[in-house]
């Protein structure tokens, strides 16, 4: 059946469309309709193959034109990276997330938009056999800046009408900076609630406030699961595991290479960094941010202090002077490639944080050809590592690796902290939607792979929800009040 009438033959109830997510981790998407209005929940980007990404992120379920506005949970790509590409199809209507969102999407977007240029370009000039086979970028970075101008920042906590007898209120997620949980309110006596849980962060990270807590009572739940089979271990434990490998490091006369992706994890690495010296538990030494992103989003993190937790408040005001990231002088960002390739000469301990952050691309790769095969150098790893990535065989601690296409033997030290994930865990799921299960008439379980949706299942049916699906895209479901 054509989409549209799916959606519509609940009559007047409202209706959910699984879209992308559903059964897998990336091009966050889903429809909600509710009376004439189609709302879109995340437009993200799917992330694979280069064939049949092309093909994902370029199918829509139905008509852009026909979407009346965006409820944008956070900026990270694969929740955000489809909207230039929604807008180039003929999208008009709204964006709306908060402030910090907005300020994020706005270097991510063009970022993404650079690569998928020149992604296209490579494709072009080096794999394509005949101009038949030439691809388009999926967006340029025209396209990401008049996606942009659609974007309107709601400030967080606060209820806004995002369509006919639709309340829409973002709800701290404790993600990334700016992320939200959304809640749509349908029809105005007794409205159907809906909770979309973005992706749920974690309590006590740094610098971020913790999700807020209770989440509001909803009939009807749309949770992430990522790592709802999963512990992780505790992000205040990182700080400590820092300073010692930076102090044992530097007292070998070696320096620390970082990988890191540019937003959110660079941030938190840095800040404890920065926290540590003000607080003496390490000598100062010199600190190097090596990414154009990651010191854009650096500003972005700056200019919103309204996403702080109370603890990076009071540093913010008192101990740390305003300056979180040592952007006053403690810590030096990098933007220009001279730049960068002269710390290739640097004999003394420093610390280098660089992108990407699973070591396939990006400055990163230039630092550890010079510092992998020196034991008195470390590599820390502070985030995931897929499989078949160089990040992943730091991991395993392969005797050699494979840097531009020739060996080096992997002799520095080697330090993997689990902690510093962005995502809720299993015990943070319980904790968070356990006490909405109960008084729930109905929980889709999106954003996970393998175990994970069959664990988040678990979960809920547990804490007292019985009626869980786990979606594959194109299902529509029909919510009844
Ligand atoms: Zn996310």
């Amino acid at each position: 059946m054509d989409i549209l009438k799916k959606l519509f033959s609940s009559n007047g109830s409202p209706s959910l469309l699984f879209h992308g997510a559903a059964g897998t981790v990336t091009g966050s998407m889903h429809l909600l309709r509710a009376g004439e209005t189609i709302l879109a929940l995340d437009c993200g980007l799917f992330q694979g193959r280069r064939a049949e990404a092309l093909e994902r992120n370029s199918t829509f379920p139905l008509d852009p034109k026909r979407v009346d506005a965006l409820l944008l949970s956070h900026a990270h790509i694969d929740h955000s990276g489809n909207i230039p590409r929604l807008v180039r199809r003929g999208f008009k209507g709204r964006v709306y997330c908060t402030p910090a969102t907005g300020d994020l999407c706005e270097i991510m977007l063009a970022d993404s938009a650079h690569i998928q240029e020149e992604d296209a370009e490579y494709w072009n000039r080096k794999r394509a056999r005949t101009p038949a086979e030439h691809i388009r970028p999926l967006y340029t970075l025209e396209d990401a800046h008049a996606a942009m101008k659609q974007f309107q920042q709601m400030p967080i906590s606060q209820s806004f009408a995002a369509g006919d007898g639709v309340s829409v209120t973002f709800i701290e997620a404790g993600h990334i900076l700016g992320s939200a949980c959304v809640l749509v309110e349908v029809g105005d006596k007794t409205p159907i609630r809906i909770l979309y849980t973005g992706d749920l962060g974690r309590f006590d990270m740094p610098i971020l406030r913790d999700p807020v807590e209770p989440l509001p009572e909803v009939d009807y739940l749309i949770t992430e699961c990522t790592y709802a089979d999963r512990r992780h271990h505790n992000p205040t434990d990182m700080k400590e595991r820092l300073v010692k490998v930076v102090k044992e490091t530097a007292a070998r006369g070696g320096k620390i290479v970082i990988p890191s992706f540019s937003v959110g994890r660079t941030q938190n690495v840095v800040h404890y960094l920065v926290r540590a010296i003000h607080e003496g538990l390490i000598e100062p030494l010199p600190i190097f941010v090596d990414s154009p992103l990651s010191t854009r989003a650096t500003d972005v993190f700056q200019r919103h202090p309204e996403c702080y937790d109370a603890e990076a408040r009071e540093f913010w005001m008192n101990a740390g002077g305003g300056d979180l990231f040592g952007q006053h002088g403690l810590v030096t960002y990098v933007t220009e490639t001279a730049e960068s390739k002269a710390l290739n000469a640097r004999n003394d301990p420093h610390v280098i944080v660089a992108s990407s952050g699973m070591c396939e691309a990006g400055r990163i790769l230039h630092h550890l050809k010079n510092t992998v095969w020196d034991e008195k150098n470390t590599i820390c790893v502070v985030g995931y590592m897929a499989q078949h990535t160089l990040g992943r065989r730091i991991v395993e601690r392969r005797r050699e690796l494979k840097i531009f296409g020739r060996a080096y033997p992997l002799m520095a030290r080697v330090e993997v902290m689990n902690g510093f994930s962005a995502h809720a865990d299993q015990d943070d799921f319980v904790r968070l939607l356990g006490p909405l299960a109960p008084k729930l008439r109905g929980a889709f379980v999106v954003h996970g792979e393998g175990p994970q949706p069959a664990a988040m299942e678990r979960i809920l049916r547990e804490a007292g929800c019985q009626n869980v699906h786990a979606p594959q895209p194109g299902n529509t479901f029909a919510l009844d009040g």
